[in-house]
């Protein structure tokens, strides 16, 4: 069972018994590779063996598509939002977390940090859109 949520997923995770909690998240990251998140802990290898693939197979094949920077450096401002509300929705299932008293992983931690980091750069990318 997956369930949309703002731009990513969320599905129970096939690396842990999960039943109730939906704990993986997932979504595209900008290299085109699949971001694969466990909240209940398990790694990015627990969850693609799982499934049975392998890590390598999250990333696109970059020998297809040649490299076309001005593609790349491009994103509509409603596509930064929606990886925004993404991170808000991690922010959200953290906070349920803690709310039932839970201790957030050292993991979930560093996410949170590098979504605060990925959203000062939003800002800057829009900015920079802007001056243009
Ligand atoms: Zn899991």
């Amino acid at each position: 069972m997956i369930r949309r949520q703002n731009g990513g997923l969320l599905a129970f995770c096939p690396g842990h018994n999960d039943r109730k909690s939906r704990s993986l998240a997932a979504n595209i990251g900008r290299e085109g590779q699949i971001l694969l998140k466990c909240f209940a802990g398990c790694n990015v290898h627990e969850i693609t063996s799982a499934m049975g693939l392998s890590v390598s197979d999250l990333f696109p094949d970059t020998s297809k598509d040649k490299y076309d920077p001005q593609s790349r450096a491009f994103f509509q401002e409603w596509q930064i939002l929606e990886a925004l509300a993404f991170d808000a929705a991690i922010v959200l299932i953290a906070a349920h977390r803690l709310n039932e008293g839970d201790k957030l992983p050292e993991a979930d931690l560093k996410y949170l940090a590098e979504a605060v980091i990925r959203i000062s750069e939003a800002i800057s990318y829009v900015r920079r859109s802007h001056a243009r």
